[in-house]
């Protein structure tokens, strides 16, 4: 045991989450999950509890605690309840990884806490770094905290990046699938239905990145989350469209070389990758067939059918707490739209509303940070009645 690799997941029962459990099976004597941390399911938490025996099963929902505790204190599995034990539980020493697999804003503040204990962080949470990326990176510089990406394209930007020098980079070339609204009209796009945005080409997703993949704000994230990550100027990362999603990134070369990484879409390569910490574990079972992808295409993103993408420009030229905006009004309109209260081409009305009531801050302190996603969160909650009242 004393090798192991110990594991905290934050969101183990979201889609990344599961999927990181899957890896960790897959390899039991490099990896151990000592604390799962989930947001409102209980049941899968218990499971998941019961199958993979960590030191402690954490829920945010506090109402969920005393059935958790029922089941899993008698077996010592510790558990507790609520947000402010989930940061808490960032200090733990029984771990030394954290796979950020939470969904949006919730993930800055136990992220914050992680690194500052000096764990070492494997981010599938990307809104820690549109929210924020100036604070955590400077908590990064100060700790002995080491962070890797989750997300696909990082994952596929850092394995190009490996042994080059970065200022020899010309552009980095970040993938999107274009969602599963690339061949609509604009039209045919004003009239989509849940369901519809909800049904995504080539990635099995949770339902808030799916809907963000689909107006192309994820891309527009990515793009932020990018120049944080790899401290790149905002005009060196082009977003370009690849629907096949085999090509996971690219970076271009001073000279002109390009170099990419390939694989299935299959997020379990880049969990995979995060967790051996660059090692490149055996996974004989994954196999690319290229025969089965005979044609590659790549594409320029449509700005006027998909406006979100225009809004990385937007974070990261203004700067200050103008991400955090974007992301707060953002949370908001998608549960709108999966709750059928706005329409999909809303979204990003509510966006541009709310960035247009929020004041400026140009060096936002964590706190600042804090008060600007709320004042967001009930700007956005307002224009969203409004717009919901107009249908
Ligand atoms: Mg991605």
């Amino acid at each position: 045991m004393t090798n192991h690799k110990k594991i905290a997941i934050l969101g183990s029962t979201g889609s990344i989450g599961t999927q990181t459990l899957e890896v960790i099976a897959q390899y039991p004597d490099r990896f151990k999950a000592t604390v799962l941390i989930a947001g409102t399911r209980v049941d899968t938490l218990i499971q998941q509890a019961l199958q993979f025996r960590p030191e402690w099963a954490i829920i945010a929902d506090a109402t969920q605690y005393r059935k958790l505790s029922e089941v899993l204190e008698p077996l010592g599995i510790r558990t507790a309840a609520g947000q402010e034990a989930i940061n808490d539980s960032m200090m733990f020493d029984c771990f030394d990884t954290v796979v950020t697999a939470t969904v949006g804003y919730s993930g800055l503040t136990p992220t914050l806490r992680a690194i500052q204990a000096g764990k070492k962080i494997a981010l599938a949470n990307k809104e820690t770094l549109v929210v924020a990326g100036d604070i955590v990176c400077k908590a990064l510089s100060e700790s002995r905290s080491t962070m890797l990406p989750v997300d696909s394209e990082h994952s596929a930007i850092y394995q190009c990046l490996v042994g080059e020098d970065s200022d020899r980079v010309r552009q980095v070339l970040i993938t999107a699938s274009g969602g599963p609204f690339r061949t609509l009209t604009a039209e045919q796009i004003s009239k989509v239905t849940v369901k519809d945005a909800l049904h995504h080409p080539n990635w099995n997703m949770g339902a808030k990145i799916t809907i963000d993949s689909a107006t192309m704000l994820n891309k527009a994230f990515e793009i932020i989350e990018a120049r944080w990550l790899f401290d790149l100027k905002p005009d060196k990362i082009k977003p370009i469209v690849h629907p096949q999603s085999i090509v996971h990134s690219m970076v271009e070369f001073t000279d002109g070389a390009i170099k990419a990484q390939l694989g299935i879409p299959d997020m379990k390569l880049p969990i995979r990758y995060a967790l051996g910490e660059t090692f490149r574990l055996d996974a004989p079972q994954e196999h690319l067939d290229f025969s089965k992808y005979p044609t590659l295409t790549f594409e320029e993103p449509d700005e006027t059918r998909f406006p979100c993408i225009t809004l990385a420009k937007y974070a990261l030229t203004r700067g200050g707490n103008t991400a955090c905006v974007i992301n707060a009004a953002n949370e908001i309109a998608v549960k709108a739209f999966l709750n059928e209260k706005i329409k999909f081409t809303q979204i990003y009305p509510v966006i541009s509303d709310t960035l247009s009531r929020i004041p400026f801050i140009a060096t936002p302190s964590y706190e600042d940070y804090v008060a600007c996603n709320e004042e967001a969160r009930s700007a956005a909650t307002e224009i969203t009645e409004k717009y919901s009242q107009r249908q």
